[in-house]
């Protein structure tokens, strides 16, 4: 068994909704066989600031899926939730993520992993910090609970996800 964490953030219509389907999906997603989740937090846009505000989680899986399946899963539910892709980094329904995937290193043109920009991201650092507190980067071998990006701003603590 696998033991992979992706990020999951949304900023359009019923965003707690979105995020409901999605890990719904996941769990209804043979080879996925544990889905464990974060708090959601809200998160102001980084980079284009002119959209809406996300709501970011991080979950942590069990699966017997290798990354380039479950890449494809992810994309999946993209997909299925009705994500259009228009602008990079513009707003969406919900964007999936592979943050890490056991202790591998993938660079692929269509995944690398640890995903290249999740140390600069408090979005994605407190909710995988919350999940896995002494989570290590393989590739530097320093906890990412000690990222400088840590202590940013900006990442409120908005819920729980409550169970249907
Ligand atoms: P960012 O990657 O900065 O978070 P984004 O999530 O908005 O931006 P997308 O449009 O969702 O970017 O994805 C662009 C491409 O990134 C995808 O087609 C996918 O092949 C590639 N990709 C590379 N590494 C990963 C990864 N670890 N997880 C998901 N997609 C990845
Ligand atoms: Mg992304
Ligand atoms: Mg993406």
């Amino acid at each position: 068994m696998n033991t992979a964490f992706l990020s999951i953030g949304t900023n359009m219509g019923d965003r707690e909704a979105y995020i409901k389907l999605a890990i719904a999906s996941l769990r209804a997603t043979e080879g996925i066989e544990a889905v464990e989740t974060s708090s959601i937090y809200e998160t102001a846009p980084v980079g284009l600031t002119d959209q809406a505000d996300f709501l970011n989680i991080v979950v942590r899986l069990a699966t017997t899926l290798d990354p380039l399946e479950l890449l494809t899963v992810c994309q999946r539910i993209e997909q299925e939730l009705g994500r259009e892709r228009t602008i990079r980094w513009g707003p969406r329904t919900a964007d999936l993520d592979i943050l890490l995937y056991n202790d591998d290193v993938i660079e692929r043109e269509e995944l690398s992993v640890p995903h290249p920009r999740m140390r600069e991201r408090a979005f994605v650092l407190i909710p995988l910090t919350e999940l896995a507190p002494g989570c290590i980067d393989p590739v530097s071998g320093r906890e990412f609970r000690d990222e400088p990006a840590m202590q940013e701003g900006g990442v409120v603590l908005w819920g729980a996800i409550v169970e249907d």
